[in-house]
């Protein structure tokens, strides 16, 4: 079998005009823009491109956007009086604190002082609860992102058996709960799971999301099952030649191995072109989503869990 690719780039381009012809709807009828506030706090190169990205894509879709830079010795009291400002600026509908913060800031004070109607990143303690009880939150946007390639490929997942490789609090905890809200029977996988391919070669569903280059293969997949590979690793690339300082070449892989499992999966998404597009597709749904309810306005359908 060769396992269908599902194609993420492409997805998150149809999710970025579904948001955009929502903003021009509220522009024009509600004379309403969205606005998406984003923290940076110091240099690190990797951060510094999400949010040059982030920043960017926001304005494609006809929303405002708001940057914020700090230095990297920012005191906890000056980023918590910032995050207080946007909470109260009726101009600033989503805030994202891009993470890691540096040592000195408590990262989960910090994102715990956010209003939680503003978490466009779901990590907020009220957000935790209220998906983890069902209940109408703001959503984690790489495991929304996932969730909405997986509906889209089964359209129903109800009764499906989905192994989660990873319980981190921005992945892999989530994930579970959005498919345990989709009536999916989840299993929880972690780096203490024994016998992790025999786990794994049950699931209807495998998302993986782990942060170890091409862990999962072939051999761990049941015939026909779907693999959504989260993790982003940068590997060295020694058929792609040296950098003109003369070291090895880099490429992008997943957690999983895209050929072998390609083989036995019925679908896939690679990486890059995967889940990794959809994240951001998914921060400015759920910034849309934030200003609907913000203004007691319908929601864009489609758009969230
Ligand atoms: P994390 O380090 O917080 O969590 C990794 C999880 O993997 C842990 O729960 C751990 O128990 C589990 N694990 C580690 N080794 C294991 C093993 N040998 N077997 C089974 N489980 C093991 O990472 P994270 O933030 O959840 O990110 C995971 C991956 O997803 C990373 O590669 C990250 O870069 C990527 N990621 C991608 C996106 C995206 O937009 N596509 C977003 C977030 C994270």
């Amino acid at each position: 079998m060769t396992a269908l690719r599902i194609d993420g780039k492409a997805f998150a381009a149809n999710v970025r005009t579904q948001v955009a012809e929502h903003v021009t709807r509220l522009k024009a009828d509600h004379d309403i823009t969205p606005g998406l506030a984003v923290v940076l706090v110091g240099e690190d190169p990797a951060s510094q491109v999400y949010v040059r990205s982030k920043g960017k894509q926001t304005v494609e879709v006809g929303m405002k956007s708001f940057e914020h830079k700090l230095d990297r010795d920012t005191t906890e009291a000056d980023l918590l009086a910032l995050i207080d400002r946007l909470n109260n600026d009726p101009a600033v509908h989503g805030i994202l604190i891009q993470l890691p913060l540096p040592s000195h800031i408590d990262s989960d004070l910090v994102i715990n002082a956010i209003d939680p109607a503003k978490d466009v990143d779901g990590f907020h303690i009220s957000n935790v609860g209220l998906l983890g009880t069902g209940q109408k939150s703001m959503v984690p946007c790489t495991p929304l992102g996932c969730l909405m390639l997986l509906r889209d490929h089964f359209g129903s997942l109800s009764g499906k058996s989905a192994v989660v490789i990873g319980r981190s609090n921005i992945v892999g905890k989530p994930m579970a709960q959005l498919l345990l809200g989709d009536s999916c029977t989840v299993t929880i996988a972690h780096s203490r799971t024994a016998d992790l391919p025999a786990v794994v070669r049950q699931a209807d569903i495998v998302v993986a999301a782990v942060g170890r280059p091409e862990m999962v293969t072939g051999d761990w997949i049941k015939p026909g099952a779907v693999v959504v590979d989260v993790g982003i690793n940068r590997i060295e690339a020694p058929e792609k030649g040296l950098t003109e300082d003369g070291k090895a070449k880099t490429r992008l892989v997943g957690d999983c191995d895209y050929a072998s499992c390609a083989e036995v999966a019925g679908a896939i998404t690679p990486v890059p072109g995967g889940v990794g597009p959809m994240t951001i597709a998914c921060l400015l749904a759920n910034t849309v989503t934030a200003c609907c309810r913000a203004n007691g306005l319908a929601e864009p359908q489609g758009l969230t869990a």
